[in-house]
């Protein structure tokens, strides 16, 4: 029998959106057995994976654990995780013909390019004997008394005896047409959804004191305060590259943080962020730094001593918040006026307004309620409709564990929806 002819009685799986975790869901549904359509919305397969990791695709990290995921379910992830490694992904790849490396903790594309895992899975899709279409947007989605389901997309019909959703969410730039569809239509088949925002997305700041130009980067500590803790524990502490601008900060520590601290936010706190450019310093050091540099250069600029030790713009800044002209300097100033200066080096406090749009933000917090899903991801209240990817209220850390997650999710529910027996290793080897 070849590939593209399928057993009497096979089944018919319809998945909605070729984006990783539909490809997946898939191509794992049709090597199961079943007669498989996938249907897009927009006329490019996987846009937004070809986009990742700045074009690179960062698949999968090594530290895959519940720790590095929101959702409201966070319980039942390290249970997904245990199916679904990175063993099985690797191996999943390698069967649709994309090798992978480790670099750092971080699984990408030997070819060093996301647009090669859009092809590997869209080849996949084809000689697995899927029928792509693209160019239809699912509209409704109704289950049949008897079982099954009829589905309108593009001005169709479709029926299947099972429907993988795997539409997306809303992040990403405007030309991904990201419109988060399936939400509404998973409410109305009564799954429940939990409130969506943009995550991992750079933070409004709208100070006037930080640089206007783009481009200002620092290697530091940042770290998160809102308003209620009183006992200065931080509700988020990251390291890393902080970029800066005078409407928002950036960089992957920044990323890192903004889910928890656009809780906060929505929680009606007050969001504060103190960045140590010196994190790695001692205090006893950090006293003996300042000392010496105060005797040394008294007879300098504060501006070219702060050039000496941090980023020029970054010193603008500085100077800028203690009144400071570049013309001062160091004997000019009071011991309270130096250690004000000492101390914006190792609490630079930024006051946090908001978070960044969707057409800055890489992931959705919120969605279809994880708690919905059964191990499958199939949905407890309407059996055969099975959820995946971004779509679900999982989210992950910056660092490969969202495509993780879309490749996890795709290759449980294909393989469920086309054989109603839960996910093997073996299946991943196709
Ligand atoms: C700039 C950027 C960089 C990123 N980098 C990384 C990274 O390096 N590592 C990482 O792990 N994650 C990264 N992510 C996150 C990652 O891209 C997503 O987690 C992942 O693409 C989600 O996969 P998905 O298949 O669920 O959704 P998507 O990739 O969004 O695919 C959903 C598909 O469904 C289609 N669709 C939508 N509505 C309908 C409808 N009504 N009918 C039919 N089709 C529909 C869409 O057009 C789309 O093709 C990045 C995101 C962005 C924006």
């Amino acid at each position: 029998m070849s590939m593209k002819e399928h057993p009497a009685g096979a089944r018919k799986v319809l998945v909605f959106g070729a984006g990783p975790a539909g490809m997946t869901a898939a191509i794992s549904a049709a090597r199961s057995g079943a007669r498989v359509t996938l249907v897009e919305k927009t006329d490019e397969i996987g846009r937004k994976l070809s986009m990742t990791g700045n074009g690179r695709a960062n698949l999968s990290n090594r530290n895959l654990t519940h720790e590095m995921y929101h959702t409201e379910a966070a319980g039942r992830m390290d249970g997904f995780l245990s199916r679904f490694g990175t063993s099985e992904l690797i191996s999943f790849l390698s069967s649709i013909g994309l090798l992978t490396r480790w670099e750092g903790d971080g699984l990408y594309p030997v070819s060093g390019q996301a647009s090669a895992a859009v092809l590997a899975l869209r080849r996949s899709c084809e000689r697995s004997g899927v029928e792509m279409i693209t160019g239809a947007q699912l509209k409704t989605v109704t289950p049949k008394p008897a079982g099954g389901f009829v589905c309108g997309a593009g001005g169709r019909e479709f029926s299947a005896d099972a429907v993988i959703l795997a539409t997306g969410g809303l992040s990403g730039p405007r030309s991904c047409q990201a419109s988060g569809d399936a939400y509404y239509l998973c409410e109305q088949l009564g799954i429940p959804c939990t409130p969506r925002y943009p995550a991992l997305v750079p933070l409004i700041v709208e100070d006037e004191t930080l640089p206007q130009k783009t481009g200002v980067r620092a290697w530091a500590r940042i770290r998160f305060f809102a308003e209620r803790d009183r006992d200065r524990k931080p509700i988020a502490d990251e390291f890393g590259e902080v970029q800066f601008t005078a409407k928002s900060v950036s960089g992957i520590p920044v990323l890192q943080a903004s889910d928890i601290v656009a809780r906060a936010l929505h929680d009606g706190f007050d969001v504060r962020a103190e960045v140590d450019l010196f994190p790695e310093v001692t205090e006893t050091a950090w006293q003996d730094l300042t000392a010496d540099l105060t005797g040394r250069f008294s007879s300098e600029t504060v501006l070219n001593v702060l050039c000496g030790i941090c980023n020029a713009s970054l010193a603008e800044s500085i100077l800028r918040r203690l009144s400071l002209t570049e013309t001062d300097r160091m004997s000019d100033l009071s011991p309270d006026l130096r250690n004000a200066l000492f101390k914006q080096l190792r609490a630079f406090p930024v006051r946090i307004r908001g978070i960044g749009d969707y057409a800055r933000a890489q992931a959705t917090a919120g969605g279809a309620s994880l708690a919905e899903l059964d191990d499958d991801c199939q949905s407890r209240r309407i059996p055969g409709l099975y959820l995946a990817g971004e779509l679900v209220d999982v989210n992950g850390r910056c660092g490969g564990y969202n495509l993780h997650w879309a490749f996890l999710s795709g290759m449980l529910s294909g393989v469920h929806a086309a054989r109603g027996r839960s996910f093997e290793p073996d299946d991943a080897e196709g």
